[in-house]
């Protein structure tokens, strides 16, 4: 069984005690462990080498102070940085708009996105106490639209329909009308998503955030795609103005290292995490305990 980074790292500890000043060489072998946790966490490589730099920087020449050695001092730095880059405090959905306040989603396909409709619909009922409309602009999926219908049912939302032969852009305009003119406060907008990047997505997109004006800007990234989710992440953040993140399928078995590459790419806070298939699992994001889950 692999030890863990803390394992390893208080292995390290032990054998920094009694120096007063954290060396080169310190730093070096607590670095190496530190980038071999965080690539078996599936943190993409780009990303892993620029932590380990900021780390170096902040704990070379740190003065040891009181009852901790220099191990024990690059830990916490370590820890720190981890829990700085991921975000920190809670960040829950922005609703400051003009009601209804609209809410795009966006990703590629499988992420997760019509689930986390649901879901966030249900979270801002029960407690945000809002009045909630759902609407599905992939037109290439019928199943997509009829999955939304579903999850709005079971979050106790109202679905707007949309069909296969609409336009994204008219299903758009059709659903903020409807919404304004029967003072919903929130509408969640579902988008198409393919299995790679594609540009006439991108392109589509960019049309609905134009049209839509929404106040948050989701990027849905499923916790399992490891090192491919940074080019997702470079890609959408290109198209979009991200506000936000959604990590689904944490309940999954990977170390979760795709939070901090989509994290540091996208410079968006991670809001919330999917914990389960079902309509009520989803958890506001608690950047701490996934540091700590991180390292292992
Ligand atoms: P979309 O194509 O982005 O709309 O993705 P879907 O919402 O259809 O989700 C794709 C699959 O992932 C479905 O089988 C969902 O049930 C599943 N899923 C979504 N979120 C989670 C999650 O947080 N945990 C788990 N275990 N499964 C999830």
């Amino acid at each position: 069984m692999a030890t863990t980074l803390t394992d390893r790292l208080s292995r390290l500890v032990k054998t920094m005690r009694g120096q007063a000043r954290i060396t080169e060489d310190n730093v070096q072998e607590m670095m190496r462990e530190v980038r071999m946790a965080l690539l078996e966490a599936d943190v993409a490589l780009p990303v892993v080498r620029d932590f380990i730099a900021r780390v170096k920087e902040k704990a070379l020449g740190q003065e040891v102070v009181g009852s901790l050695n220099p191990g024990q001092v690059l830990v916490s730095v370590v820890n720190k940085e981890l829990a700085a880059t991921m975000g920190e405090g809670v960040a829950d959905i922005n609703l400051n708009a003009q009601p209804p306040a609209v809410i795009l989603m966006a990703g590629l396909q499988g992420a997760g996105k019509t689930t986390t409709t649901g879901k966030l619909a249900k979270h801002l009922i029960e407690k945000r106490k809002k009045k909630v409309l759902t609407v599905s602009a992939d037109v290439y999926r019928p199943a997509a639209i009829e999955q939304l219908k579903m999850v709005t049912k079971q979050a106790g939302a109202e679905w707007f329909p949309s069909e296969p032969n609409q336009k994204p852009h008219d299903i758009a305009l059709a659903a903020i009308d409807y919404a304004r003119r029967h003072y919903f406060d929130v509408l969640l907008v579902d988008t198409a998503g393919r299995l790679a990047i594609d540009e006439a997505l991108m392109a589509e997109i960019r049309d609905l955030h134009a049209t839509l004006n929404p106040v948050e800007t989701l990027f849905v990234v499923d916790a399992m795609q490891g090192q491919d989710a940074i080019n997702t992440a470079k890609a959408f953040k290109e198209a979009l103005p991200l506000t936000g993140i959604v990590l689904t399928k944490l309940d999954g078995d990977s170390r979760g290292g795709a939070a901090l590459s989509v994290r540091q790419i996208t410079g968006a806070p991670i809001k919330f995490a999917g914990t389960s298939e079902k309509i009520d699992g989803l958890e506001v994001f608690d950047a701490q305990r996934h540091a700590g889950r991180i390292l292992g």
